[in-house]
């Protein structure tokens, strides 16, 4: 069975896609680091962006990770980021893999910068309210230990 692109039904396809799997042909295909890509794949491998990769991390631990297509070392960091040390590693991480895949060294389940920022629009204010509450529970407790042990 002679397969033909899957975006021109009557020209035979020369390749497959690297990422997305699909038949391309001669017109349809994109090389990247002498890797087939198709045109659609091409655009997203080239829409990465280290920098947005970057200020994800940095707004949110581990984000920069889930934008990259690293779900679970993005969910790691994001548990750890309060320890400071992991959420720093993070923005170095995002911006270093969004590199690598923007140069098509390693390939990835891009997901759109907009559903990222959509994603933000919630969780920015979530994530306020989660450590504005942790650190009035760690006044408080701090407070009530003060009345409790040290005022006379
Ligand atoms: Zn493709
Ligand atoms: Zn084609």
């Amino acid at each position: 069975m002679s397969r033909t692109c899957f975006l021109h039904p009557h020209t035979p396809a020369v390749a497959e896609c690297t990422a997305c799997r699909q038949p391309v042909c001669e017109v349809c295909l994109t090389p990247i680091n002498n890797k087939p890509y198709c045109e659609h794949c091409a655009v997203n491998l080239h829409q990465q962006s280290p920098f947005w990769a970057g200020v994800f991390s940095a707004l949110v631990p581990g984000l920069g990770q889930v934008y990259n297509g690293d779900w679970f070392k993005g969910v790691v960091i994001f548990l750890t980021g309060w320890l400071v040390l992991p959420w720093l590693y993070g923005i170095v991480d995002a911006v270093l893999v969004a590199q690598a895949i923007a140069d098509g060294e390693r390939e990835s389940s891009t997901i759109p910068p907009g559903y990222i920022v959509a994603v933000l629009k919630v969780g920015v204010p979530v994530l306020s309210c989660a450590y504005a509450g942790l650190a009035w529970a760690a006044v408080s407790a701090l407070l009530f230990t003060l009345q409790h042990y040290v005022a006379p």
